[in-house]
């Protein structure tokens, strides 16, 4: 065997000979892989398809142990380490090129304490996982949208959901993690025990360790919520946004409804002349007392000439997994986000006359509401620091062919900069590519210093530099 070309965390060209590898292998309980191994290939494919690179080395780590001997192999050699949990994000962080993957998607163990209404979740969940397991109990916690993402990487940016307006971010609901940090010792953080760290997991990203283990906070939720999609013409468009931002303000905190703009998918339940024609879909979620929901839904039900109208009672897993379908895994992906306080006139008439001219069928607006049980929490009191804005915009500019990469990133960008002059300037780090390192600061904001100061004692060397980094300050 030959030696294995690697890179360090530095940049710097390096080689690891086979004893070395070989003793790595015999301490890990999972799997090393090697560009030759049979798996490497689906272990190294993340959800953007936009993101093609190849670790010299990946751990697939079978639990905590494993993580702390994979993170002391990666700080003795010096080597670029990637950290995988569901592996969604768009940035594509969960992979790197010549360095060293701790992968940690075997981790799935999910525990449920029905009587203290917590669950211990392993990092290689993904959400639709989490939500199957808890409701079997009929609990929840807020998380995302969308089935298939790691509720790891959602955690340690923020999350929220259908959920987070009434019970806040993922974040607000997490008592505990287990993390293993640069020099590769676990421990536990939370109000109590290291609190400096627990803040800052709490939307640092994954800059100050690899979390093995999550304590979370559960509710009790359905099993059923009234829930669906109203869809108007996007000629409608205005109008009804205009409607739906006075009339939110005026609904209880556990309704919530997101807004899509796209043209209209060749689903069942739309008229088939409106397949391929520009839309705005209403996503709306009530989850209380189904009867109640239904009041409170009414009027914007009853707003305007709906093309299709498809609200009613269904299970909470269902709904979470409603999107799946328009966010599968394998495309190409850019997005680009902007927080916003208010839904102004300038901005719905900046994201309709974008979609007037989506440039593949497979790209959306997404807008997101996060509201009250999001903006209440005190900016300093975790490191997400955006609770001032109750609304997210995401661009999920999505197409498969190569080809069309100019066109589809240009039409964001321009969307980007449209709608900029109606944002707070803050973002969202689980919405962040790569190339937005101008925007790491805002991300953080505010809060950006005390993350230096304990980047600098959790990880001085940076070692969790892919991420959308915090560097080591004083
Ligand atoms: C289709 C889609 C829908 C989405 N919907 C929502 C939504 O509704 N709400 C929302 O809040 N977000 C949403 N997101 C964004 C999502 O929160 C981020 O993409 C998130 O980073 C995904 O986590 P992951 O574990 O799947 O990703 P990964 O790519 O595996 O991880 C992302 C990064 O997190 C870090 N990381 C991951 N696991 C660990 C760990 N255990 N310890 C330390 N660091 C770690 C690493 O830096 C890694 O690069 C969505 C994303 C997609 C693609």
């Amino acid at each position: 065997m030959q030696d294995l070309q690697v890179k360090t965390y530095t940049g710097n060209d390096a080689s690891l000979n086979p004893e070395t590898i070989e003793k790595l292998k015999q301490s890990i309980r999972g799997k090393v892989l090697t560009p030759e191994s049979e798996q490497y290939n689906e272990a190294r494919t993340i959800w953007n398809a936009m993101i093609d690179k190849r670790p010299a080395l990946i751990v697939r780590c079978a639990g905590a142990a494993d993580v702390m001997r994979a993170v002391r192999f990666a700080a003795e050699h010096k080597l670029l380490v990637a950290v995988r949990g569901g592996g969604h994000n768009i940035a594509g962080n969960a992979v790197c090129d010549g360095g060293l993957m701790i992968d940690l998607s075997p981790m799935k163990s999910v525990r449920i304490d029905t009587k203290g209404m917590t669950a211990r979740v392993e990092p290689g969940v993904t959400l639709g996982e989490f939500d199957r397991d808890t409701q079997a109990f009929g609990l929840a916690t807020p998380v995302g949208i969308n089935s298939t993402t790691g509720i790891a990487g959602l955690t340690l940016g923020g999350g929220f959901g259908w959920l987070s307006r009434k019970l806040g971010l993922t974040i607000d609901n997490l008592i505990s993690a287990d993390v293993v940090t640069a020099a590769g010792e676990l421990v536990t953080a939370s109000e109590t025990d290291h609190p400096d760290l627990f803040w800052g997991i709490r939307g640092g990203g994954g800059n100050f360790g690899v979390v093995t283990s999550f304590e979370f906070r559960l509710h009790k939720v359905g099993p059923e919520v009234l829930a669906g999609f109203i869809v108007h013409p996007l000629d409608a468009a205005g109008d009804v946004l205009r409607f739906y931002r006075d009339f939110v303000k005026t609904t209880p905190q556990e309704f919530v409804c997101w807004f899509v703009l796209r043209l209209a998918p060749p689903l069942p339940f739309l008229p088939a002349e409106w397949h391929g024609k520009a839309i705005l879909i209403l996503a709306v979620c009530y989850a209380g007392d189904l009867k109640e929901g239904e009041r409170v839904a009414k009027p914007l039900r009853s707003f305007g000439k709906p093309v299709a109208d498809i609200i009613g009672p269904m299970p909470f897993t269902a709904w979470q997994t409603v999107l799946d379908p328009l966010l599968t895994p394998g495309m190409r992906n850019y997005w680009k986000s902007h927080d916003f306080k208010e839904v102004s006139d300038g901005l719905i008439d900046a994201l309709i006359a974008h979609a007037r001219r989506f440039p593949d069928p497979q790209t959306e607006i997404a807008f997101a509401l996060l509201g009250e049980g999001v903006t209440k929490v005190a900016k300093e009191a975790t490191a997400y620091t955006h609770r001032d804005a109750g609304f997210v915009l995401n661009v999920h500019t999505r197409w498969d062919n190569p080809s069309n990469d100019a066109k589809c990133i240009g039409w964001a960008r321009e969307l980007f900069q449209a709608t900029a002059p109606f944002a707070t300037g803050g973002a969202y780090v689980n919405f962040m590519t790569q190339e937005e390192q101008d925007r790491v600061r805002s991300a953080y904001g505010s809060n950006y210093r005390r993350l230096a100061t304990l980047k600098k004692k959790y990880d001085p060397k940076n070692l969790f530099r892919l991420n959308q980094n915090i560097q080591p300050g004083e």
